[in-house]
């Protein structure tokens, strides 16, 4: 059975588009990960109040034949790839990955929160999301939007089409 899955992916340190394509190409190396849809690339302000470079943020439309937590730990291991290091929380970071939404399923788990807690006070993770987002979904993150109380702004810097041509065919 394959899951519709939604990731939000974000970098602020180094070569932000060369660690976006990587984590990319690093998803779809799974037999079990299918890329459904790429969101244009945003840049976005930094939260949690450490002072640190913008982010580039943009959400994957995916589907999957792994668990959730399967998946998670693939995603923990595309992270240790590109040589994150959890120093400071919240603080910069070469890669992050995380499950905004996987199929209609909830955990609540300390490894695993799903639905994403903070999607809907995160504009950087809601934005992107419309674009990929199929109908039913797409709906319930429009909702989110009208009543996010995250005022941070949000730039388009690249639209969908150029981040789709990144992804190159399994
Ligand atoms: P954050 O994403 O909150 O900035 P981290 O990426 O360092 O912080 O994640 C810390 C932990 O959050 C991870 O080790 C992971 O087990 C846990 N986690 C809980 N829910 C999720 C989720 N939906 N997606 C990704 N990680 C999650
Ligand atoms: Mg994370």
């Amino acid at each position: 059975m394959w899951t519709r899955t939604y990731l939000s992916i974000g970098t602020n340190m180094g070569n932000r588009v060369g660690n976006l394509k990587q984590a990319l190409g690093l998803l779809n190396r799974r037999p079990e990960i299918r890329l459904m849809d790429v969101s244009s690339l945003y840049e976005t302000a930094p939260v949690g109040g450490v002072a640190q470079a913008n982010f580039l943020n943009l959400a994957v439309a995916l589907e999957t034949r792994l668990s959730a937590k399967e998946l998670l730990n693939w995603l923990h291991v595309i992270e240790q790839s590109l040589h994150r290091r959890r120093l400071i929380h919240w603080g910069p970071r070469t890669i992050d990955l995380d499950i905004v939404m996987y199929g209609r399923s909830c955990f609540n788990n300390v490894t695993l929160k799903v639905p994403h807690p903070e999607m809907g006070n995160r504009r950087f993770v809601l934005v992107p999301m419309t674009e990929v987002a199929v109908k039913g979904d797409r709906e319930r993150i429009e909702e989110l939007l009208k009543i996010t109380p995250d005022r941070e702004w949000i730039n388009q810097r690249l639209v969908k089409k150029e981040v789709a041509e990144w992804i190159k065919k399994k």
